[in-house]
């Protein structure tokens, strides 16, 4: 995402090679992978910023040449800040539980055109939009840990505060599978980069609690789409000479895989009417986490859980709501939990709760 944090990007090209070479090679593994999982890899979110570490050289770029895009923004505080929206809308009294928890649109000024928001940035948001994503992680480098959201800290003005999403074990998990993978970052006896002694935490942090972030990718891809993501730091140097990415390759190898394996985890389905059609944007609401996710165009959803019973609830509007349990279990692979729902007559209609649903108010967002 920084140019000048380079391992990310070479990682992800010796990564684009080896599952190329095993999927030729019959390689079991990648097989069940790739035959199961639609994969997208950006080896460079800031090619400009790269450009410009690259002129210096990997002693000499330190450690914000290249950092920010051509026009000097940091592309990991160019979101939209969802949170304060979402927060804001919770500070007004009434019930919690019709705020929306999932999906908060776009604040309006992000839209102008003269917005401070960079080409890259609103690149990587249309992409979120187009592809009903699911997991994802965004490479850094500079220190070594895993960070899980919210990256900024409640209340807005603090500069660190452990903030975690309604999904805080199954990030937790998330980021501990990446960072106990990771051949170098779970070294027991490993040195400490540049002060923080991540080890004392399994090497993962709530990322409000290192230092408060506003427009975060990962709190944007978790407020506004249905992706799950963590910001992983690779090593601690951000530019290794070229003579390190070997193994540095290496040291991310298993966790790349497992990570990406983990999108398996938890329920799938498709929610449908009683003639068989999908249906788009229908509600996916697991009891007792207050964080929902919708169905893709065709009705498909995606819901990452730790293993457990679950109480699930599928709503749309002008359709009934209907409540089943679900199992997650342990063997990496996803429950499959498809709904039907009938539509509503005219007097279940005048009743629909989600007509009452209270938005979160657009004008609120912060510049
Ligand atoms: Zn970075």
């Amino acid at each position: 995402m920084h140019g000048n944090e380079v391992v990310g990007r070479e990682i992800l090209i010796f990564f684009m090679q080896y599952l190329c070479q095993q999927y030729q090679q019959k390689n079991p593994r990648i097989l069940q992978l790739v035959h199961s999982t639609r994969i997208h890899l950006l080896p460079s979110m800031n090619p400009d910023g790269y450009e410009m570490a690259h002129q210096l050289g990997s002693e000499l770029s330190g450690w914000a040449t290249g950092r920010y895009n051509l026009q000097g923004f940091d592309l990991n505080h160019n979101f939209a800040d969802l949170n304060t929206i979402m927060w804001d809308a919770e500070e007004i009294p009434g019930d919690p539980t019709l705020i929306q928890n999932h999906f908060i649109p776009m604040p309006a000024y992000y839209k102008w055109p003269n917005a401070s928001v960079g080409p890259e940035t609103r690149a990587v948001i249309g992409w979120m939009k187009k592809i009903p994503f699911v997991l994802s992680a965004n490479f850094h480098g500079g220190d070594m840990v895993v960070c899980y959201p919210f990256d900024m800290a409640r209340p807005t003005w603090l500069h660190r505060q452990i903030t975690p999403t309604a999904d805080n074990d199954v990030f937790r998990w998330l980021s501990a599978v990446y960072a106990s993978s990771h051949r170098a970052m779970a070294q027991y006896n490993r040195r400490i980069c540049h002060g923080d002694n991540f080890m004392q935490h399994r090497n993962i942090i709530n990322g409000a609690d290192w230092h408060s972030v506003p427009g975060s990718m990962n709190d944007f891809s978790y407020l506004h789409t249905n992706c799950f993501e963590i910001t992983v730091e690779l090593s601690c140097d951000k530019y290794p000479h070229q003579s390190e990415l070997p193994t540095e390759w290496e040291n991310n190898k298993e966790s790349l895989l497992i990570y990406m394996e983990q999108v398996h985890r938890g329920i799938k389905g498709v929610v449908r009417d009683r003639d068989d059609n999908g249906i788009s944007g229908a509600i996916i609401a697991v009891d007792g986490i207050n964080h929902d996710i919708r169905t893709a165009v065709d009705g498909d959803y995606w819901r990452l859980l730790n293993p457990g019973d679950y109480k699930v609830t599928a709503k749309a509007e002008g359709f009934l709501p209907v409540t089943r349990n679900c199992r997650v279990r342990f063997d990496g692979h996803p429950t499959i939990c498809d709904f039907v729902l009938m539509r509503r007559s005219q007097s279940d209609r005048e009743n629909d709760p989600l007509s009452k649903r209270r938005r979160v108010p657009k004008h609120r967002a912060r510049g």
